[in-house]
C-alpha cells in the first residue's frame, strides 16, 4: 500500500504514488528519501559508487520509488596476455626481418597479391588487439521493504548496494 503524504500546495492527504494531488491538482513532486539523497549525494561526489574500480560513466534515471543504472567495464581484450604480448613480438620480428626485406625484391606481378598479404597481416594485429568493454545495470526498487536490488555483477556494483541497503536501514531505524 501506498504512504500518504500531504500536497505541498494545499496540505491534502495524496498517496506519494499519486501523479497530482485529486483535489488541486498540483503535480505530485514526492520522491523516495532514498533516490533523493542518492541524487545529492551523487551530485556532491558523496558516493564511493565504484568500489571495485572497475566501472566508469554511470548513467542512471529514476522515478519516485525506483531508480535503475548502467555503467561501463574497462575495456579488456579478448586474448590473455600471455598468448597476445608474445604474439605482437612475433608478429614485429616477422614484420621486420621478413616483410620488409622482402618489398625490395617485389616484380609487378606480384603487387596485388602482396596488397592482399599486408591487408591480412593489419587484420590479424587488430584481431590480436582488439579490446571491448561491457555494459553492467543495476536498479533498486523502493516499493517493497526491503528494496528489491538486482544488478548483473555483484562485485563491480557493492559500493552502490551498501550505499543504497545502508540507507534504508537507516530510514527504517
Ligand atoms: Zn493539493
Amino acid at each position: 500500500m501506498a504512504e500518504l503524504i500531504n500536497c505541498l500546495a494545499c496540505n491534502n492527504e495524496i498517496a506519494t504514488t499519486a501523479n497530482a494531488c485529486p483535489k488541486c491538482g498540483a503535480a505530485n513532486e514526492w520522491i523516495h528519501p532514498s533516490i533523493q539523497r542518492f541524487l545529492e549525494d551523487i551530485k556532491a561526489a558523496k558516493i564511493s559508487w565504484n568500489k571495485s574500480g572497475q566501472l566508469s560513466d554511470l548513467l542512471y534515471n529514476w522515478n519516485r520509488y525506483s531508480i535503475a543504472g548502467t555503467a561501463e567495464t574497462k575495456k579488456e581484450s579478448w586474448l590473455p596476455r600471455w598468448i597476445r604480448i608474445p604474439g605482437n613480438l612475433l608478429f614485429g620480428l616477422f614484420f621486420l626481418f621478413d616483410v620488409i626485406p622482402s618489398l625490395w625484391a617485389v616484380s609487378y606481378s606480384d603487387v596485388i597479391p602482396g596488397i592482399i598479404f599486408l591487408m591480412f597481416l593489419f587484420i590479424v594485429l587488430v584481431a590480436m588487439n582488439w579490446s571491448s568493454s561491457k555494459k553492467l545495470n543495476f536498479s533498486i526498487d523502493f516499493k517493497s521493504k526491503p528494496p528489491t536490488w538486482k544488478s548483473d555483477d555483484e562485485e563491480a556494483w557493492e559500493g552502490l548496494r551498501e550505499y543504497f541497503i545502508a540507507n534504508s536501514k537507516e530510514e527504517q531505524g
